[in-house]
């Protein structure tokens, strides 16, 4: 096993489950068990969670806001110097590029941290001008004790659009990272000891969904849950907060529109759509997996997306040339798999990929990136989240077809408009249900500005300052001054 076996982070110290029970960690471009996690159950929850309530009315709680400001900027600065090596994991226990790991996801992550430091000294509340003679003011507190759940798709980006806010808003931090992925969440932790964070203000507990997270969901010191995950996973999760009435905020699946008029500078968007689905294989919450084209253009716009699509191979992950790296585990594989063959059965036509592949290896989860041409709204592939390099390629008459076709779905996570035209780009922008609008340009994100979801791709807002109101509740203070 390259990485050995990695412990719970519980107060602040590296602890075995206290069932001793442990889960494997594939590397899904080798399909090698690389290391071995903890998988922690309710006695190693219930000792987090103590952990975590003795530090809030401790140290973190006793601590300036801009000391912990100070100290979320060193953990950003900290991730940055160890670069090189969280990557390597992330990559390691995910299969996506190394070059993605490097040079996007874990310098997003430190900047994350960094943005949100820099909040920490300046959460504040209002006075309030009431009828009578008193002085009504507000404070903005931390809601307490905060788990964070993420997915395996992005696994150290998207714990800390939840970490970093929540710590800088004084809030204490369980963070459960997706059974598949937990090597980053654990050395980002190593990194939070190595800073001097109080014991038990970051903790990082691993374990399976269906125990573990159901768990935590449930527990009653826990005061807010910040998931990341698949839409059923969320509808379960708030069911189960119901009992405790837990704060939450999810952000779930999506379908994203890319929408392509033919006006639209057209090179720019067959980039944009190949870029806009195979990036990250696919395993984007907001990829533009449905390809939405203006009739008059349709033919020879997919034939240049096809051709673009072919072109793109899959690779070594750890090779710094490598854009198309592995699905991150067989059962990934195996879904998206399915999917190709309903998509199939249903009468769509398949114009680039839809094969397992190898890299010469004759091992790893590798995937040829996949179009559908011909597909109608109502098949499968053009509803369900495949979460995989496929896309599907849909037709539209006009500005009010393609409009109505983007926002038939249960999903409002993102979606894509190219055109030259100003005016139809606001119009459509306008018409679209979905919380983030993209304008000739796929993928953009930027800390300071707020992610999230419309309809059942979720609620809440990630980064940005709105991020900060999921993580701080609103205290009135009332003085008679008569
Ligand atoms: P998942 O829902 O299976 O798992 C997500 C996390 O929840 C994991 O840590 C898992 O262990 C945990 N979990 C599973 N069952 C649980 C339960 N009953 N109670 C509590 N926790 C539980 O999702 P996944 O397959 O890991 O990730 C893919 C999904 O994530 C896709 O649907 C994707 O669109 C979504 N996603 C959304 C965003 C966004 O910002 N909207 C970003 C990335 C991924």
């Amino acid at each position: 096993m390259l990485l050995g076996r990695k412990q719970l982070l519980i107060n602040g110290e590296w602890r075995d489950a206290a069932s001793g029970a442990v889960m494997p960690v594939v590397n899904p471009a080798t399909e090698e068990v690389i290391a071995e996690v903890a998988s922690a159950t309710r006695d190693d929850l219930d000792a987090t969670v103590a952990a975590a309530r003795e530090a809030l009315a401790g140290p973190w709680g006793k601590m300036s806001a801009r000391e912990r400001g100070r100290l979320i900027w060193k953990l950003g600065e900290r991730l940055m110097e160890k670069v090189d090596e969280v990557a390597r994991l992330e990559t390691l226990h995910n299969g996506k590029p190394i070059s993605e790991s490097r040079h996007v996801e874990i310098p997003m992550a430190a900047e994350c941290l960094q943005y949100f430091a820099g909040w920490a000294d300046k959460i504040q509340g209002d006075t309030i001008p009431v009828k009578g003679n008193a002085l009504v003011y507000t404070l903005r507190e931390p809601l307490g004790v905060v788990a964070a759940i993420v997915p395996w798709n992005f696994p150290l980006l998207l714990a800390m659009w939840k970490v970093a806010p929540a710590l800088a808003t004084g809030n204490t931090v369980i963070l459960k990272p997706a059974s598949q992925t937990p090597l980053t969440a654990l050395a980002v932790g190593q990194l939070a000891i190595d800073v001097g964070f109080p014991p038990g203000v970051f903790n990082v507990l691993t374990g399976s969904g269906s125990t573990l997270g159901q768990l935590i969901v449930e527990h009653p010191g826990i005061d807010k849950i910040a998931f990341t995950g698949d839409t059923s996973t969320g509808r379960g999760i708030m069911k189960t907060a119901a009992d405790t009435i837990k704060h939450i905020t999810l952000e779930l699946g999506g379908k994203s529109p890319n929408i392509v008029f033919p006006d639209a500078d057209l090179d720019a968007a067959v980039r944009g759509a190949t870029v806009g689905i195979f990036y990250g294989k696919g395993e984007v919450c907001a990829a533009g997996s449905r390809l939405l084209v203006d009739k008059s253009i349709k033919d020879q716009f997919i034939a240049k997306v096809a051709e673009r699509t072919k072109k793109m191979v899959a690779g070594d992950p750890l090779d710094p040339k490598t854009r198309l790296g592995a699905i991150s585990s067989k059962s990934q594989l195996e879904r998206v798999l399915n999917y190709v063959e309903i998509a199939k059965s249903e009468g769509a036509s398949l114009v680039a990929g839809g094969s397992r592949t190898d890299i010469g290896t004759g091992k790893g989860y590798f995937m040829q990136p996949t179009v559908f041409a011909d597909v109608t709204p109502a098949m499968t592939v053009a509803r369900e989240e495949i979460f995989g390099p496929v896309l599907a390629a849909i037709e539209f008459a006009d500005v009010d077809e393609a409009i109505a076709r983007a926002n038939d779905s249960i999903y409002g996570l993102a979606a894509v408009v190219w055109t030259r035209d100003i005016k139809k780009a606001h119009y459509v922008a306008s018409k679209l249900k979905a919380g983030t609008v993209w304008v000739n340009t796929y993928n953009v994100y930027d800390t300071a500005a707020p992610f999230g979801g419309y309809k059942q791709s979720g609620f809440g807002r990630e980064m940005s300052r709105y991020a900060l109101d999921y993580y701080t509740q609103v205290k009135t203070v009332w003085v008679d001054l008569s």
